[in-house]
């Protein structure tokens, strides 16, 4: 027996079409498991074969199956020399594709809100899945890379995308979620086209920012301030030992008054790229490449995840903002600007308690809230006159001002000394 899968949607329109039509039916190899289309997919899987759609009862003798349709889109499949026309599993429309999730996300209203993404390494593309299986309707993709073979261990992608652009692979998980989602691609790099990131911010509902150096992120900074959208940040430090996330809203901090805090300049962060970490000054130019080598040192996908889990739940929660939904709760309790995860008792850590004897010591594996303050003379959100973006953007920030304390409560800030 084998099983055969159509689309609902496609049964719908061929029913009122007046003529017969032909599909491909892409079988994966061995499992006797066939998807019967009306429209070719873009990249094939599988042994491929002849589909003919058809009005009434008639096979059709030269097609490998023939899909019988009736006047309400209901399907049944015949393989050519078969007697039998088999059930078909039907996947259902874009209402029903997310009906499971109903009552906990308002599905209705995620469907029409358009997601910026920058950045698609091992955060921005499981970002952008997690956002799809959430029934996200529109994403604006933005990374000039390709899968690289040192990308995969944290990558969503596999071995057979190597060398693709990351845009193109990401679009594509994200159809094979949501098939009717709308994707458009920008394969740039921000730095060098603030039009294109400009423009995408003005019609973006939510920005998220996944890119691995502070230059990009100024200027996304800046394009949230400016154009007064909601954005979110995260990145891990060295070797994902920990890491943080960060959200813009119009009116509170900003990233710029995040980095100048004395807290987040004394994390190091994590270097997964020597060529691009060379590039932002995260490697000097003069360090040899075995030196240079030493100093890339990715952590485990597995210590990524909670600060992309994060980044997927304060984005659900900006996008579903004011509707009633399951998540709703969440708005009372994710109110602070930032949040600090910790994988591992290492380096900047060191101090903390054991996790099983922590009582109430700051530990490992749970999230931090950081009430981080506005800062009243941020060179970039500050109601005061602001300094120029241009090389003094970072000199703009003053070391004195820089020391705001965070509020993390006495014992963390102690430990991170
Ligand atoms: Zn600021």
């Amino acid at each position: 027996m084998a099983t055969y899968c159509l689309y609902g949607e496609e049964l719908q329109r061929f029913s009122t079409m007046p003529e017969n039509a032909s599909g491909i039916a892409y079988e994966w190899e061995g499992e006797s498991v066939i998807h019967l289309r009306l429209r070719p997919l873009e990249h094939s899987f599988g042994i491929v074969h002849s589909v003919r759609f058809v009005h009434g009862s008639e096979p059709d003798a030269d097609a490998d199956f023939t899909v019988f349709v009736d006047a309400e889109g209901n399907a049944l499949v015949r393989k050519r020399g078969s007697q039998d026309a088999e059930e078909a599993t039907i996947i259902p429309a874009k209402e029903n594709l997310y009906s499971r999730s109903k009552g906990l996300i308002e599905v209705g209203i995620l469907e029409g809100k358009r997601v910026l993404i920058i950045g698609l390494g091992s955060f921005g593309s499981q970002i952008a899945v997690e956002l799809a299986k959430s029934g996200v309707g529109e994403f604006s993709l933005m990374d000039f890379d390709r899968v690289e073979l040192h990308n995969l261990v944290r990558h969503t992608a596999s071995l057979n995308d190597l060398g693709r652009l990351k845009t193109d692979f990401v679009r594509e998980t994200i159809l094979g979620k949501n098939p009717y989602a709308k994707v458009d691609m920008f394969p740039i790099n921000i730095n060098e086209h603030l039009d294109i990131l400009e423009c995408e911010v003005r019609k973006a509902d939510l920005v998220i920012c996944a890119t691995d150096n502070n230059q990009s992120r100024f200027n996304i900074s800046e394009a949230l301030v400016r154009l007064q959208k909601v954005g979110i940040f995260g990145r891990a430090i060295t070797r994902a030992e920990g890491g943080d996330v960060f959200r813009y809203r119009p009116g509170g901090p900003c990233y710029v008054c995040m980095i100048g805090n004395q807290w987040y300049k004394d994390m190091a962060e994590e270097i997964t790229n020597e060529a691009s970490a060379r590039k932002n000054g995260q490697i000097a130019a003069y360090t040899s490449p075995e030196d240079a080598d030493a100093m890339v040192q990715v952590g485990l996908s597995s210590d990524i995840e909670p600060m992309c889990n994060m980044m997927v739940k304060l984005s659900l929660v900006e996008l579903s903002r004011g509707s009633e939904s399951g998540i709703s709760s969440l708005e009372e309790e994710l109110s602070f600007p930032a949040y600090m995860w910790v994988n591992r008792r290492e380096r900047h850590y060191k101090g903390f308690a054991p996790f099983n004897k922590c009582a109430n010591m700051p530990t490992i594996m749970r999230w931090y809230g950081i009430n981080l303050p506005k800062n009243e003379h941020c060179s970039l959100c500050s109601e005061k006159p602001r300094l120029s973006l241009g090389e003094d953007f970072l000199k703009g920030i003053d070391p004195e001002l820089s020391r705001i304390n965070t509020d993390f409560g006495d014992d963390v800030e102690e430990l991170l000394k």
